[in-house]
């Protein structure tokens, strides 16, 4: 077995000096009003990176304070898309000189690969932006074909001030899916990063400030979930709050929007993707989508393949072929370029993990490969992957984050339907097949907001992502996004002198 490097290896010779620690409000960064701190770890190792300031309450007002202030009085707002446009297209320019930098602080605070965060993460980022400045110039409202005498038309209003509560998986793509197209339909706004990785958001703030976005328009808070978090759910002054998270926290959100001022709330949640593989497909292009569906990022991906559906006809070359995959993988030091996964964020996924894996023998699945932590030092995992795996079972439910493929077999493409919707979540699915009637079958019957075939993962800042069921509501990326961060207000005047 391959995946055994773990801890640090001498190829951290990439890692950055941690510049920025304290909230970002109103253009400066300042130190939390308490003064308090909290840690952020390296997961390689369980070492504390450093101390960041930690937003709570008090801090959320000033951050609402000075959004409000820029939404209602300042130039955001009011400036002509292509102005707001040429500003963001500024930051993804900043954004593409400081790829390298900003890889190595998600790689060091989220423990995700430096080679990926360099070639996909940070570029990603940069070229979201320049999507939505493309877009902030095309918003408009319709004119209205009323059967009265009047003229009626519409506005597309900013929403407001924007809360974005993000998560620590991809903390680079969530704060970009989140700010690009609040920025572009002229909101301000707030993001509160995950406590685990905090780093690379306020960098971005540093970048927004010296490409231009004005003082107020978009401040980081950085801090817990139960403080910060709820505190930017339960604010009054806040129009609209865009969460990607748990489903657990997803629901607490929606009740303290419903408590407070009823402010318009979208969920990206949790999921359990099925990737459904037909007897007619290519068994190793199978595996190989199958074990980037499941290993990418070390699993920690909402839209993983967790659950991998295999028809019967190839089942057993299937299964010996992923294990054999799964065994050469190379898990290690996330700045080291031969690696495939790096670190679990934290010790509280890595013992969830590990707890999963203890439920899966309990539960009767075959334990085909992994199952064990890699060393002592830092939160490695082995890929491990469960076969033999009943559909109602724990492992093949509950969203787990890691490494850790169940594999199910089926007979008929109704049954693998059925086996693939059997899942409170809806977020992604895959199919491979070179059926297309199968293809047309399966990626209708579906209920998931994105269907990936003969492919994983593929996502662009043009394509929808969000989900159905209790993997939440509303949609990221494309021109769906926008909408989110807008108002439709209706304007109507007589085309006659009359006096309604
Ligand atoms: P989490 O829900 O624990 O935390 C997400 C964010 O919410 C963090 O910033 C956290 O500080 C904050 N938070 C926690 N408690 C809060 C509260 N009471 N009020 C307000 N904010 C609070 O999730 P996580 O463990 O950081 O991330 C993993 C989860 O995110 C997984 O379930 C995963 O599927 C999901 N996720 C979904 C998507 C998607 O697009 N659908 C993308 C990435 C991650």
């Amino acid at each position: 077995m391959e995946n055994q490097s773990n801890g640090k290896s001498d190829s951290h010779l990439n890692i950055p000096k941690i510049k920025f620690t304290k909230l970002f409000i109103n253009g400066q960064f300042v130190d939390s009003v308490s003064g308090k701190t909290f840690e952020t770890f390296d997961p390689r190792t369980g070492e504390v990176i450093t101390t960041v300031a930690a937003g709570e309450k008090e801090d959320v007002d000033l951050a609402v304070k000075a959004a409000r202030e820029a939404f209602d009085h300042g130039p955001w707002p009011r400036m002509s898309g292509a102005d707001r446009g040429r500003i963001m297209m500024k930051l993804g320019d900043l954004i593409d000189e400081h790829v390298e930098e900003l890889a190595a602080l998600d790689s060091l605070d989220g423990g995700k690969l430096f080679q990926m965060g360099k070639i996909v993460d940070i570029p990603s980022a940069a070229h979201m932006l320049r999507y939505y400045a493309g877009a902030a110039d095309k918003i408009h409202g319709e004119v209205l074909k009323m059967a009265r005498p009047f003229h009626g038309y519409t506005l597309m209003e900013p929403m407001g001030v924007v809360g974005h509560i993000i998560p620590w998986n991809f903390p680079t793509t969530m704060f970009f899916l989140k700010v690009s197209p609040a920025l572009a339909a002229g909101c301000t706004m707030l993001v509160k990063p995950a406590e685990q990785t905090p780093l690379s958001a306020l960098f971005y703030a540093h970048l927004a400030k010296l490409a231009g976005i004005p003082d107020g328009v978009l401040n980081v808070v950085t801090g817990y979930g139960y403080t910060a978090g709820s505190a930017i759910a339960y604010h009054m002054d806040i129009d609209k709050v865009s969460f990607t998270g748990s489903t657990k926290v997803g629901r607490s959100i929606m009740q303290a929007a419903s408590e407070s001022n009823l402010k318009q709330v979208s969920l990206e949640l949790g999921g359990k993707s099925p990737l459904l593989i037909f007897d007619d497909a290519d068994v190793n292009k199978a595996v190989d989508i199958a074990v980037l569906g499941i290993f990418y990022n070390k699993g920690e991906t909402c839209a993983a393949s967790s659950r991998v559906l295999v028809q019967e006809g190839i089942y057993d070359e299937f299964v010996k072929k992923i294990i054999e995959k799964a065994k050469s993988w190379v898990v290690g030091d996330p700045f080291d370029p031969k690696v495939q996964y790096g670190p679990q964020v934290d010790e509280k996924q890595l013992k969830k993990i590990l707890e999963y894996i203890e439920h899966g023998k309990r539960e009767g699945a075959t334990l085909a490969t992994g199952g064990k932590r890699i060393g002592e030092v830092g939160y490695y995992v082995e890929p491990t992957i469960f076969t033999d795996v009943k559909e109602h079972s724990l492992i093949a439910q509950d969203e787990i984050f890691g490494p850790f493929l169940c594999v199910i077999k089926f007979k008929t493409i109704e049954e693998g339907i059925k086996i693939a919707n059997n899942t409170k979540f809806g977020l992604a699915a895959g199919i491979v097949t070179n059926s297309l009637d199968i293809m047309n079958t399966v990626s209708r019957s579906i209920r998931a907001g994105t269907i990936w075939v003969n492919c994983y993962f593929a996502f662009d800042s043009s394509c929808p992502f969000g989900g159905y069921k209790m993997s939440g509501f509303g949609r990221d990326a494309g021109m769906h996004a926008v909408h989110k961060y807008l108002q439709t207000k209706a304007i109507v005047t007589p085309l006659v002198n009359t006096p309604w």
